[in-house]
């Protein structure tokens, strides 16, 4: 697999189209993969926690989820085309599972928020076929992977935010039978309309990030991160280089 080292962390330099081939093919050969979002506040903590940047540096793929990354990939000359955010990747990883009657399941989120999610899919991904799903608030790990392995699931998305979804799927990885695992935050809770993603024109363009920070103003205290984490990416290149 391709890697590009952002300050200790790899990341995929692949676009989305590149990387459902890829899965598909790895699914194909009956090969395990994990997919994990990449961010510069992501980054910033795993440099902090070596348990946190092993973890992520040993997914199968590591998307370039937040822009910052991807202007961090570019002032350094990089290979990181285009932002893959964990949303779409799932979109995408469900319109696979339509055409090839792939077999779901969702695990995270409030009961009614993945309940509504599973509904919503259903509806518009006709072919695909959903093995299950539970709530994120359940305790019981033994009954969770029992349930999942009793559903035999293709895909299992889990959406329990950042980073314990990341330390559950390496956790119960080799009990899992599902061929793919992606974290995907709070992905269910816009699946399920319960929250609506920014318009398309300040996704295009790079600028969610704004448009969340207008919605939210509290998340400046997690977007002041951005400014040092270039710095420091740009100062360390070469220690990512070997
Ligand atoms: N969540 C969960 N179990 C928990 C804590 C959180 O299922 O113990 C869910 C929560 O209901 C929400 C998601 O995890 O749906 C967190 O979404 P958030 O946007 O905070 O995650 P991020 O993408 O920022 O990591």
């Amino acid at each position: 697999m391709d890697r590009e080292m952002i300050l200790r962390v790899n990341v995929t330099p692949l676009n989305d189209k590149e990387i459902i081939d890829s899965i598909n093919q790895r699914i194909q050969a009956g090969l395990k993969s994990t997919i994990i979002a990449i961010n510069p506040e992501k980054i910033v903590r795993a440099n902090k926690n070596e348990a946190l940047l092993e973890l992520l540096n040993s997914a199968t793929y590591q998307i370039p989820d937040g822009i910052g990354v991807i202007i961090a990939s570019k002032l350094r000359r990089g290979a990181i085309q285009s932002r893959v955010t964990g949303i779409d990747l799932m979109e995408q990883l469900l319109e696979l599972a339509h055409a090839e009657r792939y077999r779901i399941y969702l695990f995270g989120a409030r009961d009614t928020v993945v309940a509504k999610a599973a509904e919503e899919i259903s509806k518009k991904y006709t072919n695909l076929e959903i093995a299950g799903f539970m709530h994120g608030y359940e305790q019981d790990t033994d009954k969770i992977v029992s349930d999942i392995n009793h559903c035999r699931p293709d895909l299992l998305f889990v959406a329990l935010g950042s980073p314990r979804q990341e330390f559950w799927i390496k956790e119960n990885l080799d009990k899992l039978n599902a061929k793919v695992v992606q974290g995907v935050g709070g992905s269910f809770d816009v699946l399920s309309g319960n929250v609506k993603r920014a318009p398309r024109v300040f996704r295009k363009t790079g600028l969610e990030w704004f448009y969340r920070l207008m919605k939210e103003p509290s998340r400046i205290r997690r977007q002041l991160v951005l400014p040092a984490f270039l710095l420091k990416a740009l100062l360390n290149r070469k220690e990512d280089l070997v």
